[in-house]
């Protein structure tokens, strides 16, 4: 029998940590340089654990819309990375939320967006052993046509998956904005920096007892 590689999580102690300014490397791959890092290095994980939003009862083609947009963009990153579906959220460090992100203040008024990530760091038990895990809330409006929610998923799990910043180019899943073309796909650029993330060392996962 094969390990259980999303094991419930217990004794979840919340890090009072949040992201910092990245200290110039020498390797630059794609936009790595705009990306955001912590104490613990780049919030990567070499396995990760999704749940995603169930469909309330009765389905409705909103949820269902929704559902299939969302999935679509999981198995666009799924093929750059291992990644295991959850039925429950206890289990997964990633959390994807039907759910508005709620407006937000600006100094010209009040901004309102199609998704958010919230990254929180915590350190919790899995099958008797102690981890230290990043653990991302992504909401995804319902309210958005089916290609524009469909980028916001792409957009909002490339930072779920260690990507916290933002391409200088348009082009790219991670633009600081979308373009009027939604982008369903990572581009190379996309890709490459996240195959730098996933190389760079961290002290995220199992915490050795020494
Ligand atoms: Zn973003």
């Amino acid at each position: 029998m094969q390990a259980d590689p999303c094991p419930p999580a217990a004794e979840v102690r919340v890090l009072d940590q949040v992201l910092q300014r990245q200290q110039p490397g020498l390797e630059i791959r794609g936009y790595s340089p705009r990306l955001a890092t912590t104490m613990f290095g780049l919030p990567s994980l070499k396995h990760w654990c999704v749940w995603i939003d169930p469909n309330p009862e009765p389905v409705d083609r909103w949820s269902l819309r929704w559902r299939r947009g969302v999935d679509s963009a999981l198995r666009q990153w799924s093929q750059l990375l291992p990644i295991t579906l959850v039925e429950n959220p206890d289990r997964a460090q990633i959390r994807v939320r039907r759910q508005r992100p709620r407006r937000r203040r600006t100094s010209t008024g009040w901004r309102a967006s199609n998704g958010r990530s919230i990254l929180q760091l915590v350190e919790l038990t899995r099958d008797g052993q102690r981890w230290r895990e990043p653990l991302v809330e992504v909401l995804v409006s319902p309210e958005l046509r089916a290609q524009v929610l469909e980028a916001t998923a792409l957009h909002e799990l490339g930072h779920a998956f260690g990507l916290w910043g933002h391409s200088d180019q348009s082009s790219d899943a991670l633009a600081v904005h979308q373009g009027s073309k939604p982008v369903l796909q990572p581009t190379l650029r996309d890709k490459q920096t996240l195959q730098w993330v996933r190389q760079q060392s961290n002290r995220f996962g199992l915490i050795s007892e020494d």
